[in-house]
């Protein structure tokens, strides 16, 4: 029994004949760029994420570039994030002449660690080069604490872009006095939130796809305007921006899988608990092998479930003669990447995101992963630390 990281296909089995009726209404119209398909979409994220503005983008890294030119982040200027992450939360950053900042993660929830931000920007705030902006990256499908990374940044007069592309459907309880379950949802608590609709991802697309997420009008325009060159109306440019749009058939795609995104989550979260329950009954000790762990408060998605394991190389190997599918994200922070050797950084500046990137291994969890598909995956492991 082969047990692989992800199952598109078994996905796309229980929902052919939807998404095959949706892409023909496409082909039909023969309207491709932009259109009815992509607005619907927008309006349904928007809703789901409760905010007034959504704008379709032609992927996850085009939201968050989109996001800082919008911010209008210019060559010099510091945004600051985290090296464990994926390439384009950085990249994206290189890419408009600004300079990344790298602070490190917290070791439980792998995300931005929030005393170390403060810290910076209290020993930073008379610097000639104050940062701008901040992109917490909300990894595997759970949220940076946002109202303290909120409440941090205004206090230091930080724009905060959320790089939520693992965790569309990922929400944080805010107990305010007034509202005491009041809950704000991945991307929707900062100036602009964005998505990755990658094939990958927990709602993912036939190809490249992604989203901006917004409660500020004039950022919304702005990022509308951004996508299509700066153009308002044909051929007239009030901005220079870049071609950036959602197609028409990834929303026809994006919309059936929407509808489902609430049950799969729930399977995720199912095969969440059922990992935990399997290797409590291996008693393999917790300095082996820890498992994530949700934070109270927060509804973990579970884009991807990450262990953290002792030997993780060879374990990796062992599992992979199982044919078990695993992977490791990631496996070079981006602080020690050569196109970042100018930045001058050094092996242990930030230790635990470079102890993370030793150690961590992302399990199969999709929704259609079945319990004797966790069982082996579990045997296996527990096979390898006492054989
Ligand atoms: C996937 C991902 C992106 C980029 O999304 P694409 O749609 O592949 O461009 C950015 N940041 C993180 C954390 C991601 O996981």
């Amino acid at each position: 029994m082969k047990v692989p990281l992800l199952d598109l296909k078994a996905q796309y089995r229980k929902i052919r004949e939807e998404i095959n009726g949706e892409i023909q209404k496409v082909l039909e119209s023969q309207f491709f760029i932009l259109g009815p398909m992509v607005e619907a979409l927008e309006r349904e994220i928007a809703a789901d994420c409760g905010v007034p503005h959504a704008i379709g983008v032609a992927s996850g890294t085009d939201a968050l570039l989109l996001s800082l030119m919008a911010l209008k982040v210019k060559p010099g200027d510091r945004v600051i994030t985290v090296p464990f992450t994926f390439f384009a939360t950085g990249g994206v950053i290189s890419r408009l002449g600004a300079v990344p900042v790298f602070i490190d993660i917290d070791p439980v929830t792998y995300n931005l660690d929030l005393n170390r931000l403060e810290d910076f920007l209290r020993k930073n705030r008379r610097a000639a080069k104050v940062p701008k902006v901040v992109m917490p990256v909300h990894l595997f499908g759970q949220m940076t604490d946002m109202k303290v990374l909120m409440e941090v940044s205004r206090r230091f007069g930080l724009r905060v872009v959320e790089d939520a592309a693992q965790a569309l459907g990922a929400r944080q309880k805010v107990g305010f006095a007034a509202a005491q379950n009041e809950e704000w949802m991945a991307g929707a608590a900062g100036d602009l939130g964005c998505f990755s609709f990658f094939p990958s991802k927990n709602l993912g697309g036939f190809g490249d796809g992604g989203m901006v997420i917004t409660r500020d009008e004039t950022l919304a325009c702005k990022v509308r305007l951004l996508r299509v060159h700066g153009s308002k109306s044909k051929y007239e440019h009030d901005l220079i921006g870049i071609n950036s749009r959602l197609d028409a058939l990834q929303a026809a795609v994006l919309r059936v899988k929407r509808k489902y995104l609430h049950r799969w989550t729930e399977g995720r979260r199912r095969n969440a608990d059922r990992y935990r329950a399997l290797f409590r009954e291996t008693k393999i000790r917790d300095s082996l092998v820890s498992l994530p762990r949700e934070q109270k408060g927060f509804y973990h998605i579970y884009n991807q479930f990450v262990i953290r394991v002792k030997d993780r190389d060879a374990l990796r190997e062992h599992l992979r003669k199982e044919e078990i599918g695993t992977e490791v994200y990631y496996p070079i922070p981006l602080h020690l990447q050569e196109c970042y050797r100018h930045l001058g950084y050094h092996p242990g500046d930030l230790p635990e995101s470079e102890r993370a990137a030793r150690e961590v291994l992302a399990l199969p969890i999709f929704p259609e992963l079945t319990l004797a598909q966790q069982r082996r995956v579990v045997r296996a492991i527990a096979d390898f630390y006492s054989p």
